[in-house]
């Protein structure tokens, strides 16, 4: 019979090292498109019918890879700006705890926060639904569900803001996010910085963010990725 730990690794082999320090980050080319990360976090916290934690966006949809001087040349956008283009890309977008996160620096309540672990919190009682740090994050990652209840409406706020964890409860216990261990690919890796460029190297994959979008999730430890995008 197999044992805890060989069962977690066949489960999920890009869940590396979990807990303090602990980042999340997509390897898009193990990325099938299949979804099975947002079911999978869905099934787990009960997210709503038409809400979600982490969504997979498209990119270059229908494109075949082909050498290109440069594409996506908008600065603030997540892709590589030099080189080939990859052709049609599957990206999961989630909330990837940034080390610089803009969503902190814009909050005006301090209803967010990065925690000295890692993770980014948000607090719901600080929170007034201002919305300010949709804008702010590149990825998309913060969802406003109660925006059409009845206090959202007579106060005409966003409603309290939400978004990924990290699983951070599951974290707590040992455990990966149920993301990273459902994804039939492997496609989300969960570790240190050091831990998931070893792996993207390991497999050949590229970190596909271009530099300013590295910086942001990772910081100084964006240098760890040397040589991909980053
Ligand atoms: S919506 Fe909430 S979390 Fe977002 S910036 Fe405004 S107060 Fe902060
Ligand atoms: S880490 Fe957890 S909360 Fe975040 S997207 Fe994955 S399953 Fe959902």
């Amino acid at each position: 019979m197999a044992t805890n730990e060989t069962s977690k690794q066949v489960m999920s082999q890009g869940v590396m090292s979990t807990g303090d320090g602990a980042r999340i980050f997509p390897d898009v080319e193990a990325c099938i498109d299949c979804g099975g990360c947002v079911v999978a976090c869905k099934r787990t916290w009960d997210v709503p019918r038409d809400e979600q934690r982490i969504s997979i966006s498209t990119m270059l949809e229908g494109q075949p890879a082909e050498p290109m001087e440069r594409y996506n040349t908008n600065s603030g956008g997540a892709l590589g700006q030099e080189g080939a283009s990859p052709g049609e890309t599957a990206i999961p977008m989630q909330c990837y705890h940034c080390e610089e996160a803009p969503c902190v620096s814009v909050c005006p309540t301090d209803s967010l926060i990065k925690k000295d672990d890692g993770f980014v919190d948000v607090r719901d009682n600080l929170c007034v639904g201002c919305q300010y740090c949709l804008s702010a994050c590149p990825f998309g990652a913060p969802q406003f569900p109660g925006s059409d209840d009845g206090t959202a409406r007579l106060f005409g706020n966003g409603g309290t803001m939400d978004k990924c964890t990290m699983c951070e409860e599951r974290q707590d216990v040992g455990k990966g996010p149920a993301c990273a261990e459902e994804c039939a690919t492997d496609a989300l890796l969960v570790g240190d910085a050091e831990e998931i460029s070893n792996e993207l190297d390991r497999r050949g994959s590229d970190s596909f963010f271009n530099g300013v979008a590295m910086e942001i999730i990772f910081g100084e430890d964006a240098d760890e990725f040397e040589g991909s995008n980053a």
